[in-house]
């Protein structure tokens, strides 16, 4: 392969058009089709390409080429292990370098921020109807280490049952038929599992002052099985835990974190647009049912009342905050 340039003899400062032959082992300078150096690929010294600044390839005995394209010795320059011009052109190129690493950080976090909830969204409606039916008894099984057996009375538990069994009939269907369970623990809270399980905390349903009020929490936590918010929050929480484990290279954690993911969830609650999703749900049905939606406002600010809170559960995390979610009940 040959390529065209200029050569410089030693010590003079006349120029002629040349052109080196770098195909074989020797490297050959013709000046004006005349051969007047050659020498091993070793011997020859290549300049730093800084820029559009041509190379120089210097022969030991002093000839000097200067190539017409930087880009035509590419490959000696690739050989002597310097990086090769298109390489370096890009990382010369402060805004291409910038604009990559701003697109790079703009398809992660449209990644983490759509992509992940958008993917969990249909992967939770795709799931055989017993996988969240069984994480769901999984979690209340983990829970139940730090909850105490209801001391709510029997009667009063199967009346709120049956309740819920009329109200169901009267909403849209649910994705699976929803089970009432009592617990017993300190904070005032009520939470839907996967699988339609709902867990209300006696303390809560202590709290509510009428029938209506604890429908409203009920309606609230149906609202959430409604739209499978607790199985597309796993497969979320689950998806991430794989996507940072494999991003960071450490894959060890991600069993056990994907079996914690249920424990987490519960602890750390919703996003925000569920818990507006599960209001409105609740909001619609309280109007539909009973006409008004005031009993889960007055609800909500019982809750708000409420000052002895430790944990910030379900009803009182960061979500849509209380006056919000008060004044979105009352909103007509
Ligand atoms: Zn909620």
């Amino acid at each position: 392969m040959r390529v065209t340039g200029a050569a410089y003899p030693p010590r003079l400062s006349q120029r002629c058009t040349a052109d080196i032959d770098i195909s074989g082992e020797q490297i050959e300078l013709y000046c004006d089709n005349e051969l007047v150096s050659q020498t091993s690929f070793e011997q020859l010294t290549l300049s730093d390409s800084v820029g559009n600044l041509p190379v120089r390839v210097s022969f030991p005995d002093g000839w000097v080429f200067v190539p017409e394209q930087n880009k035509d010795i590419d490959c000696l320059l690739q050989k002597k292990g310097r990086k090769s011009l298109r390489i370096r052109k890009i990382e010369s190129n402060l805004w291409l370098i910038l604009v990559s690493i701003i697109f790079c950080v703009a398809m992660l976090f449209a990644g983490y921020r759509y992509g992940i909830p958008w993917f969990s969204h249909y992967a939770a409606r795709m799931l055989p109807e017993r996988v969240p039916a069984f994480v769901g008894e999984k979690i209340l099984e983990q829970l139940d280490e730090q909850f105490e057996t209801s001391h709510i009375p029997a009667k009063q538990q199967q009346a709120i049952r049956a309740r819920v069994d009329l109200l169901q009939q009267q909403l849209p269907p649910m994705p699976f038929p929803v089970k009432i369970e009592f617990r017993d623990s300190e904070i005032a809270n009520a939470f839907a599992l996967p699988g339609g399980t709902i867990v209300l905390l006696d303390p809560l349903v202590e709290l509510a002052e009428s029938d209506q009020q604890l429908d409203g929490v009920i309606l609230h936590e149906m609202g959430h099985v409604y739209h499978r918010h607790m199985m597309t929050r796993l497969v979320e929480s689950s998806l991430t835990a794989v996507v940072v484990a494999s991003l960071t290279g450490d894959t060890s954690g991600v069993v056990h974190q994907m079996i914690g993911a249920g424990v987490f969830v519960m602890n750390t609650g919703l996003s925000r647009d569920m818990e507006r999703q599960a209001d409105q749900f609740a909001k619609q049905a309280m109007l539909k049912i009973y006409h008004t939606s005031e009993p889960m406002a007055a609800m909500f600010e019982l809750l708000r009342q409420q000052r002895h809170i430790q944990h910030m559960p379900d009803w009182l995390s960061s979500h849509p905050n209380f006056s919000e979610r008060i004044e979105s009940m009352r909103q007509p």
